[in-house]
């Protein structure tokens, strides 16, 4: 593992990523995923084409590379994750993926976890924004506009945990009871919860430099360190001292001014029990957060679920550092809607544009929203954004794709 870049350091870094792709015709490899992917990947793949089209007028074309994981891999190749995959992707920087299957009691533990570990990705970065004419649970769910920064590579993620019963769980549990005087009971599974300090500081950095060059007016560090003091709390004391030691021109934490940041982006801290709350009654307040892995997947999916579910939740896998990405559905392979036409590739849709974003590519990024909040207005959309809705059109995967596609034509 490389050492931790300051915050110039990682500014010139995203920068030199971005100008890797100021090329006309970069290869970008994918996964297409099993279940829907074979639906939502050549739906995606059309949109992705028809607005790069568009925007840079046929002078740009992305060069689709597929590459192999999951079920399609095993079939293929008898493995889950070939080292081609993270290979290819770590060639080229940049990639994209549809879901996958998650073999149960066998080889991986998952195929994402893996992905994002072998390539050291350590941002989990999941924009959650609302679409205007979306039915949700909640009342306003325009008032939704996060973006969330989970810790990706360690926490209880990092794979660090002994079976019930197992010689080395008892091996372990011997060892703390002699070395710490812990008392386990002895029919426990144990696992560990690892929160470093490098970790952190380079998530915690991460988000603030997004923050700032989206002018973002807060951002909130979401703990549970009142409960686990060494690994939560000091998540919680050690991004506060990295706001001190190098965003302190420009951010400030609450403590410090009173509730009044003046022009510089207001730093604070929440429970994550009470953070669950509050962007149920006041969403508004935040506008990115930086956690720690287990909490920022829960509240990744509660924040979706507000803003009308996981058809639309798109993701992206980052290591702002050395410029490696993978961006991805963030929902499952949905096994029952697999190979019928009908599931909605709209969360792999805006993970392109999460991945356009991040190659500089703002134009296609740009193009990409507004054409799937026209779509999304107007009603043609899949049957999950159709519920609830009288007045909306039902369309097959590919025909929401198309209609995409020809909302160009139009701007
Ligand atoms: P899931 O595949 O996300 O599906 C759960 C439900 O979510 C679906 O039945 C459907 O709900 C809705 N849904 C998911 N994707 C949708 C889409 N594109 N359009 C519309 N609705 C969509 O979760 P799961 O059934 O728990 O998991 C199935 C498999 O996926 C497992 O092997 C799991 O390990 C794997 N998985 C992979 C990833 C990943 O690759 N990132 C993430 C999660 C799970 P309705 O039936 O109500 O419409």
């Amino acid at each position: 593992m490389g050492e931790n870049l300051k915050r110039t350091d990682l500014e010139s870094a995203i920068q030199r990523t971005r100008e890797s792709f100021d090329t006309d015709n970069p290869t970008v490899p994918y996964i297409e995923g099993d279940g829907i992917g074979v639906d939502i990947w050549p739906a995606a793949q059309g949109v992705f084409d028809a607005v790069v089209e568009k925007a840079y007028k046929g002078q740009r074309k992305i060069n689709w590379l597929e590459v192999l994981a999951g079920q399609k891999a095993f079939d293929n190749v008898n493995e889950w994750l070939p080292e081609e995959t993270t290979n290819k992707f770590e060639e080229y920087g940049v990639g994209i993926k549809g879901p996958l299957t998650t073999p149960v009691g066998e080889g991986i533990r998952s195929i994402n976890v893996s992905i994002r570990q072998i390539m050291d990705l350590y941002v989990c970065l999941r924009p959650i924004k609302y679409f205007n004419g979306i039915q949700t649970p909640t009342k306003n769910p325009q008032d939704v506009d996060i973006t969330l920064f989970r810790e990706n590579t360690e926490d209880v993620y990092a794979g660090k945990e002994l079976e019930e019963g197992s010689e080395e769980v008892q091996k372990l549990n011997k060892f703390l009871k002699s070395e710490f005087g812990w008392e386990i009971r002895e029919d426990s599974g144990i696992g560990i919860k690892p929160i470093s300090k490098t970790a952190t500081e380079r998530l915690v950095r991460a988000s603030l430099n997004y923050a700032v060059e989206n002018n973002k007016k807060n951002l909130a560090l979401v703990h549970k360190g009142n409960i686990m003091k060494f690994t939560e709390g000091a998540f919680r004391k050690w991004g506060y001292e990295l706001v001190q030691e190098e965003f302190s021109d420009i951010a400030i934490s609450w403590e410090d001014c009173n509730g009044d940041p003046g022009d510089k982006i207001l730093i604070q801290d929440v429970i994550a029990d009470a953070f669950l709350q509050q962007i149920l009654v006041k969403p508004e307040n935040f506008d990115v957060i930086a956690t720690t892995n287990l909490n920022g997947d829960y509240a990744s999916d509660a924040l979706a679920a507000q803003i009308g579910g996981i058809g639309i939740s798109p993701g992206g896998n980052i290591n702002y550092e050395n410029g490696k990405a993978v961006f991805e559905a963030t929902h499952g392979t949905a096994p029952k809607y697999a190979g019928k036409d009908q599931a909605n590739p709209g969360s792999l849709i805006l993970s392109g544009e999460m991945m356009f974003r991040y190659m500089g590519w703002d134009e296609a990024a740009d193009l990409t929203i507004k054409t799937m909040e026209k779509s999304i207005l107007d009603g043609n959309v899949t049957y999950d954004l159709a519920r609830g809705r009288e007045e909306a059109k039902t369309l097959k995967s590919s025909e929401f794709a198309n209609s995409l596609i020809d909302n160009l034509d139009k701007f």
